[in-house]
Formats: structure tokens, sequence, C-alpha cells
């Protein structure tokens, strides 16, 4: 489980779409608090996996970066 690791969403750039916080739920790791859905609030970001990019990659307008993140991964979709 994810300690330092966690999705950081730039709500400028955020339509919430709520797609991060779906994959996140059917995942099962619940990052997101599924009840503030569509708008993605990181209510529990010990619940997310070290180096898990899913909610990034699928994100239409790359709003999602990660906390932590020193892989060189940038998000793709940015508009
Ligand atoms: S997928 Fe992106 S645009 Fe959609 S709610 Fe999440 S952060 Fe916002
Ligand atoms: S990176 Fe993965 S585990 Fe973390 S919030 Fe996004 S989908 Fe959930």
């Amino acid at each position: 489980m994810g300690r330092t690791w966690y999705p950081i969403i730039n709500e400028e750039r955020c339509v919430q779409c709520g797609q991060c916080i779906k994959l996140c739920v059917e995942g099962g790791h619940f990052a997101y608090d599924p009840q503030l859905a569509p708008r993605p609030v990181v209510t529990r970001p010990g619940n997310c996996v070290d180096f898990c990019h899913g909610c990034g990659d699928l994100c239409p307008k790359g709003a999602i970066t990660y906390n932590g993140d020193k892989t060189g991964w940038k998000p793709p979709h940015l508009t």
C-alpha cells in the first residue's frame, strides 16, 4: 500500500468525469471516496498502490499526477 505515493488532482484541469474514481473502486482500492463522485477526492491515500498509474493513464484531461513519482511518467491526454 502506498504511503507516499498517491494521486494529486489538478482541480483546474479536472472536469469531474469520475472515471478515475470508477477505475480505482473497480480495482478494489478506494483511494478516492466514491460517495463524493464524480468529484475526485483522495480520502484514503494509503490505499493507493505504489507505482500504479491507472487513474492517471485514464484521465482524459491529464489532471492527475502522483506524489513521490520519480519514474519520469507524464500524464497522457494533456489538452
Ligand atoms: S479522470 Fe481526470 S477529469 Fe475525470 S474526474 Fe478524474 S481527475 Fe477529473
Ligand atoms: S494510482 Fe491506482 S490505486 Fe492509486 S488512486 Fe489511481 S487507480 Fe487507484
